[in-house]
């Protein structure tokens, strides 16, 4: 509950953005506040426990900023997400459907170490296309998932629904 309370009192609603009758939910707020940004960062550590990870998976582009602080606090190393044709060398790919198109994520196929215990975190879930291509990449890329954190949950989009039977862990559902 404390850790719920300082992200709502660190996000903005943004109506009409990126398009109109759209809602954003602006993390930058959050980000920018060091002292909750390290709060957040220590929340989610001890939440999973340090020892429960060997590396964080981060989700272009503001999971960057949550998985680069979460892998600097416990030692960790970085995997990127990144949107198709970013990433420089062989790599997975992962489409899927968004209301208008199709969105594409990849890794490089030799981003884990077989069986490499990967912790992935995001912003936002919202209707969890992203969070699931995202874990299914991780698993094609030969690691798993130890684990899957979002700082804010929209749970009126389903997107916990479309991740069964893995779980998420969200510090603020709304
Ligand atoms: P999904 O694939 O519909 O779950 O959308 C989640 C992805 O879109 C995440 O990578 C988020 O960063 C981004 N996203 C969707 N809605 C919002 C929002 O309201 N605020 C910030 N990011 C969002």
């Amino acid at each position: 509950p404390a850790m719920a309370r300082l992200v709502a009192s660190r996000v903005l609603d943004v109506p009409d953005f990126p398009k109109p009758d759209v809602l954003f939910k602006d993390l930058m707020p959050l980000f920018a506040d060091g002292v909750a940004f390290r709060a957040v960062v220590d929340g989610i550590v001890e939440h999973h426990g340090r020892d429960s990870f060997d590396v964080v998976v981060g989700i272009e582009a503001r999971g960057f900023v949550v998985a680069a602080a979460i892998a600097y606090a416990t030692g960790k190393g970085v995997v990127p997400v990144r949107k198709a044709g970013k990433l420089p060398r062989a790599a997975y790919a992962e489409s899927y459907a968004l209301e208008y198109g199709e969105a594409t994520l990849e890794v490089h196929q030799d981003a884990f170490t077989a069986g490499q215990r990967a912790l992935v975190v995001d912003d936002v879930l919202a209707t969890g296309g992203t969070a699931r291509a995202t874990l299914d990449l991780v698993e094609r890329a030969g690691g798993t998932v130890a684990g899957f954190t979002v700082l804010l949950e929209l749970s009126f989009l389903g997107g916990r629904e479309r991740l069964s039977p893995r779980g998420v862990h969200a510090l603020l559902t709304v």
